[in-house]
C-alpha cells in the first residue's frame, strides 16, 4: 500500500509539467475573464439605472418589480417580494435577534395590513379568516399591549386575549 501512494506521489508532478496551467497565463482564458468581469459590471451599472427609473429587485426571486407600487416589495434592508414572503420570513426571523425580529415583524405587519387587506386576529381564535383560509399569515406582538398581554389598568389586554401575541392574517 505504502508503495502504491509513493507512486502516486511521484506521478502529480509530471502530471502538472505536462498541462498547460504550469504558471505561463493563457491569453484566451484572460480574455474571457476580462469579458465577464466588464459585462458584470455593465450588469450592475444597469440594475442601478434601473432603480433610478423606479425599478428595483426581489433579493430572493431576482424579479424586478415597480416601486410605485408599495405592495410589491417588502423592504427591511433586504428587499423581498410579496409572492416570496411565506418562504423567506420564516427562515429569515429564526436567523434574527429578538430586538430585530421585533422590529423587521412589526414593519412586516403594518405593510401586510396597509398593503395586502392583513387582519389582526387574536393568536388563539379559529376566528374567521381561519388559518385554511388564509393566503399568509404571521404571528407578531400585540401593539396594543406591546407584548404584555396587559393594558395600562393592569387588566387583560382584549386584543391579544392577555397573550401578548396576536396573528396577522392575509385572507386568500
Ligand atoms: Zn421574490
Ligand atoms: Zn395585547
Amino acid at each position: 500500500m505504502a508503495r502504491k501512494v509513493g507512486k502516486e506521489y511521484q506521478m502529480q508532478p509530471e502530471l502538472r509539467n505536462g498541462s498547460s496551467e504550469s504558471g505561463t497565463p493563457d491569453p484566451a482564458e484572460d480574455s474571457l475573464f476580462a469579458t465577464l468581469a466588464r459585462v458584470e459590471h455593465d450588469l450592475n451599472d444597469l440594475i442601478d439605472a434601473l432603480a433610478l427609473l423606479g425599478v428595483k429587485r426581489c433579493s430572493q426571486c431576482r424579479k424586478f418589480f415597480r416601486c410605485a407600487d408599495p405592495g410589491a416589495l417588502f423592504d427591511c434592508g433586504q428587499l423581498v417580494c410579496y409572492g416570496c414572503l411565506p418562504d423567506w420570513w420564516p427562515s429569515m426571523s429564526m436567523r434574527l435577534g429578538i430586538a430585530d425580529r421585533e422590529r423587521i415583524e412589526g414593519k412586516l405587519a403594518s405593510w401586510l395590513r396597509k398593503h395586502h387587506r392583513a387582519e389582526v386576529v387574536k393568536a388563539n381564535s379559529g376566528g374567521v379568516p381561519d388559518s385554511a383560509n388564509a393566503e399568509f399569515q404571521i404571528v407578531a406582538k400585540c401593539v396594543e399591549c406591546a407584548g404584555s398581554g396587559k393594558l395600562m389598568e393592569g387588566e387583560r389586554c382584549r386584543f391579544c386575549s392577555g397573550l401578548g401575541t396576536v396573528r396577522i392574517v392575509v385572507p386568500k
